[in-house]
Parts: C-alpha cells; structure tokens; sequence
C-alpha cells in the first residue's frame, strides 16, 4: 500500500466489490447466526449492502471521511440489530476521525478511533466471540506491515476461525454459554469476509 490513501475511483471499485462478496454471503451468515443467535446476520448485512449499492451514486468519493461517514450512516438506518449499530458506528467514527489527513497512518489511526467507538457501544472487548475478535487484531497487524495485503486476509481468516473455540459474551449468543462454544461467530465472519474483500480488491487494482 502506498503513502497516500486510495484514490477516489479506487475508493468506489473497493466499496462495489466488497458490499457484493458479503452479499453473497447471506445465506452462509445466516445460518451460522441461527446456529448461535436468531438468525438475521445474512439478511442484515445483505440489506445494509443493497442499500449502499443502491446509493453509493450519491457518496462523495473524492473525501475519503464522507465516504466513511455515508458509509456508516447507511449501515445504521438499513440494517438495524445490533451489527447495523456496530458497523455504522466503527465506519462513522473512522470518517471523522479522517479529517487531519489521508495518508495511510491517518487511516490506521482513524480505524483504532472507530474500532474504540464499537467497543465503547457495545460494551465490549477482544475474546468475547465477536466481530471484534477479528478487527482488533488486524489493525495491530496493519500497524506493523501495510504492504502484503495476501498475509493480512490469512490472518483475518484465522482469526475468525479462532471464534469457534471461544465462549459468546456479548449479544444473543452469550445467552448460550457454553454451547455456544464449537460455532464460528457469525459477526467475526462477516469481518472476515469485509477485511479479506477489501485486501482483495486493493490487491487486484493496486
Ligand atoms: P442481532 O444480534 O441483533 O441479531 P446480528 O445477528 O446482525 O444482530 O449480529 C450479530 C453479531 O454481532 C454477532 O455475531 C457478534 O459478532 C456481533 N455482536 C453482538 N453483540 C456485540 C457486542 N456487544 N460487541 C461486539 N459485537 C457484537
Ligand atoms: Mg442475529
């Protein structure tokens, strides 16, 4: 990855090609949230990505904070449940905290702001079997090497299949306890599937 954040037309391919593979995942989340939850994980990200492909003529692409913050605000109203909240409020807060620069140490620092905002809304912290189980250790990952994005989606991967041995603390599926343990967590996938996309798509058309 270079000094400078991706350009605008990037910005746009990255955004088109990763809504479309968690799409295409729907099925795939929701079964796993039916597993250890109610079920809705697919059906919500997939209605939060329709919605940003439906809109995404109206972002302002050449303002990589306007394109988080649209983003974020995107994910709230669409998805609803608690991802809808915790999506929204991680890319909301990585928007804001975009505007001292755009290089890609601003962007880090804007993703540990955002990643911040997410635990402080849900109470949460790293080995509780969610999404954050994955997003906090790739951004200490992103801290130490930006430029092989393959071995970033490995251990993106990795860690969210380091989910299923743990035990839900957080959300419907802490109501399980124990026997959520043995499920991969359907949030941590999603992740998963985000992180990868994008590493991906910066990968195709760097
Ligand atoms: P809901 O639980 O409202 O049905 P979803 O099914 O869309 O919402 O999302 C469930 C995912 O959200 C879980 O798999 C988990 O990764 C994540 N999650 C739930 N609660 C929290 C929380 N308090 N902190 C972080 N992530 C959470
Ligand atoms: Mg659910």
């Amino acid at each position: 990855m270079e000094n400078t954040l991706i350009p605008a037309k990037k910005l746009k391919h990255v955004l088109k090609f990763t809504v479309e593979k968690v799409i295409a995942i729907e099925d795939e989340l929701n079964s796993l949230d039916r597993a250890i939850g109610d079920g809705d994980h697919g059906a919500n990200m997939s209605r939060g990505c329709k919605s940003l492909l439906e809109n995404i003529d109206d972002i302002k692409f050449d303002s990589t904070a306007d394109v988080f913050i649209s983003i974020g605000n995107t994910l709230i109203s669409s998805i609803g449940g608690a991802s809808g909240a915790l999506y929204g409020t991680l890319f909301i807060n990585i928007g804001k905290n975009m505007n001292t620069g755009e290089t890609v140490n601003d962007f880090i620092i804007a993703c540990e702001k955002g990643i911040d905002a997410m635990m402080v809304l849900g109470s949460s912290h790293i080995n509780q079997k969610t999404m954050l189980d994955v997003l906090v250790p790739v951004l200490e990952i992103l801290k130490e090497q930006q430029t092989d994005l393959s071995e970033v989606a490995r251990k993106a991967r990795n860690l969210s299949n380091s989910t299923i041995n743990m035990k839900a603390e957080k959300g419907r599926a802490s109501y399980l306890g124990d026997r959520s343990i043995g499920h991969l967590d359907p949030g941590a996938y999603s992740s998963e599937v985000i992180v990868c996309s994008i590493c991906e798509a910066l990968n195709n058309h760097g």
